[in-house]
């Protein structure tokens, strides 16, 4: 019951150190259970947020993992029997009674950016770009003025002196809103390749928000264009982006096949080491990314599906795959 979780929700939130509401269904503070790093006091990884109707806790440091009522049991017995009592005079105790939650309409109406450009298909350049490339051209947009499309959304370039043609690519919230765009140039001389531009600053820059089942397992690609090839897939659009503040439980990191590049072997070490799941790629394909991959006849999924590692396993791997 939903309602009734989240005034206990608050009602424990004093005895728990660095509690922050992330969003109307995620909480974040210091981990009771563990305490959390103790080097590092300002180190949050305990987190609270629904899932299929309850609110389940969860540890990035100590690994726990319970319901809503375990963790509070744990923390405030006494809390907790209220809790209790109050869910039994719900009359919600039994099991399946919590998905007939009502569903209350606070939001607020929310003005929805579009992407008000040609699509990639009907500009011959970008659409011969995108075939040549096994990419669908309905997917992005074409501006051929990019500086001049950006400065309309947001003021970004002081000059447009110099502007040029770009594919755009859309980044949509969950709700499908627009947070932002990437560019991606036509002309190998124009730098950088991709541009990214973010109309909202606290949403994640990623791109495929707007497509993914949380329910199901979620690979987080290198590239957009990577992504359009890989089922329940969004793409990193910028290095900072904090996957563990959105609350997944499952997700699994696929980063190019590159094991002669440092930066890109120190990056599947670190998240190794954070105990998440990982592709690393087999020796006998050498194609650089998914979209070569697709594009030498490989089946994308069955790759992926099959060469999914983690922990000790994954750091063995690792050992044989990179080639420094
Ligand atoms: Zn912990």
């Amino acid at each position: 019951m939903l309602h009734i979780d989240s005034k206990y929700i608050g009602l424990v939130s004093a005895r728990l150190e660095k509690f922050k509401r992330t969003k109307d269904t995620l909480y974040n503070f210091r981990c009771p259970l563990c305490g959390d790093s103790k080097k590092n006091k300002n180190k949050t990884r305990g987190y609270l947020f629904q899932k299929k109707g309850d609110f389940i806790f969860k540890c990035h440091n100590c690994g726990a993992s319970k319901g809503f009522s375990t963790f509070l049991k744990e923390i405030d017995p006494t809390l907790h029997s209220q809790y209790t009592m109050e869910r039994y005079k719900s009359g919600l105790t039994g099991k399946g009674r919590f998905t007939e939650e009502p569903t209350f309409t606070f939001k607020k109406p929310v003005f929805k950016k579009k992407v008000d450009l040609p699509l990639a298909s009907e500009d011959p350049q970008s659409k011969i770009y995108l075939r040549k490339r096994g990419l669908d051209p309905d997917k992005f947009y074409f501006a051929d003025r990019f500086k001049h499309f950006c400065n309309k959304h947001k003021p970004t370039f002081e000059d447009t002196k110099f502007d040029h043609p770009r594919i755009v690519i859309p980044m949509y919230d969950k709700d499908r809103s627009l947070i932002g765009f990437q560019g991606r140039s036509l002309d190998p001389s124009q730098k950088p390749k991709y541009l990214t531009i973010m109309l909202s600053e606290e949403s994640p820059k990623l791109y495929g928000l707007d497509t993914i089942n949380e329910e199901e397992p979620i690979y987080i690609v290198e590239g957009p264009f990577d992504s359009t090839l890989v089922e329940n897939s969004v793409a990193m659009c910028g290095s900072d982006v904090d996957i563990r503040s959105l609350g997944w439980s499952n997700y699994i990191w696929v980063f190019d096949n590159e094991p002669r590049n440092r930066e890109n072997i120190n990056r599947v070490s670190r998240v190794i080491d954070n105990g998440d799941k990982v592709v690393l790629w087999p020796q006998n394909i050498v194609e650089k990314d998914i979209n070569d991959m697709f594009l030498g006849g490989q089946n994308i999924k069955t790759l992926l599906e099959s060469n999914t590692y983690s922990g000790l396993e994954a750091k063995l791997k690792l050992q044989s795959w990179k080639r420094i």
